[in-house]
């Protein structure tokens, strides 16, 4: 459907809420002419609307929503692994196992491969649509993440060339620059990552998702609040020595942890019902 046609229907659809003529069930092919765009199909009762959203991912290539859903599989085995890591840092560290260069070795060769099965669950998951339908919706945001993550990989390329270049000053200096760059490439594409999201979720029923997304968006707008303020307290008392600014920097520290760690969790239930919705649409198709 062209974008002027479905325009149409949807002045049609706002005017009368019926549907309008030459729309067939998709499912079972009845036509659904003259009735309501809320009421259920007369022959195999699947609600009337999904006739009205040709975008809807359930009517979709089978092939590029196993691809959405091997996606967000991939990026929800990430954070598992990553999960699991800080633990197990963390029981290291109290229980002082697993210490010298052999063990920090072995995390870093770990934590590598978990970010590169990070970024191909994220490429996964922003795979372009072969349908027509969509063309429109998130699109942008779809592009925009895609770039972002090609700057990751660069990054994680680079990154691996400097440690097996070594510990040289040169080497290190540019270790700074490129993890310095990939914290801001990161929140780049969380942010794109968040908008996509909710274009997905806007092709799936409920709107659950949608909601979600946005809380996630709130509580993510808080903590750069609070991080901003925080960094600039403690830079002001930092350069002018004021032991007042520092202190009230570091308190501030604490909530915007907090926060993160919210953040954190919440993006990751976030990512896991986006896996659950897009197994569930491929399940009805
Ligand atoms: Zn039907």
């Amino acid at each position: 459907m062209s974008p002027i046609d479905r325009r149409m229907l949807e002045q049609m659809l706002s005017r009368s809420k019926a549907v309008p003529r030459g729309t067939p069930c998709p499912r079972c092919g009845y036509e659904l002419t003259g009735l309501s765009a809320e009421g259920r199909c007369p022959e195999c009762g699947s609600p009337v609307a999904a006739a009205l959203r040709p975008d809807h991912l359930v009517y979709s290539s089978p092939d590029y929503v196993a691809k959405l859903h091997m996606g967000a599989f991939l990026v929800v085995l990430s954070f598992a692994i990553l999960i699991l890591m800080l633990i197990a840092t963390m029981v290291l560290a109290v229980t002082g196992g697993l210490v010298g260069p052999g063990g920090e070795a072995l995390f870093l060769i770990v934590g590598f491969a978990n970010g590169i099965l990070a970024l191909i669950g994220w490429w996964l998951l922003s795979s372009p649509d072969p349908g027509k339908a969509s063309v429109d919706r998130g699109a942008t945001s779809r592009r925009v993440l895609r770039v972002l993550l090609s700057i990751r990989i660069a990054i994680l390329a680079i990154s691996l060339v400097l440690i097996f270049v070594g510990v040289s000053a040169l080497a290190t200096s540019l270790t700074v620059i490129v993890v310095g760059m990939d914290q801001i490439v990161s929140l780049a594409a969380f942010v794109a990552s968040l908008v996509y999201l909710k274009t997905l979720a806007g092709r799936m029923p409920g709107g659950a998702i949608e909601r979600e997304v946005d809380v996630v968006l709130k509580v993510g707008i808080v903590v750069i609040v609070l991080a901003v303020i925080a960094l600039a307290f403690v830079v002001v008392g930092m350069i002018d020595g004021m032991g007042g600014a520092l202190a009230v920097g570091g308190c501030l520290m604490i909530p915007t942890g907090l926060m993160m760690l919210i953040l954190f969790v919440l993006y990751i239930f976030l990512l896991d019902r986006t896996r659950q919705a897009l197994k569930e649409v491929r399940r009805r198709q």
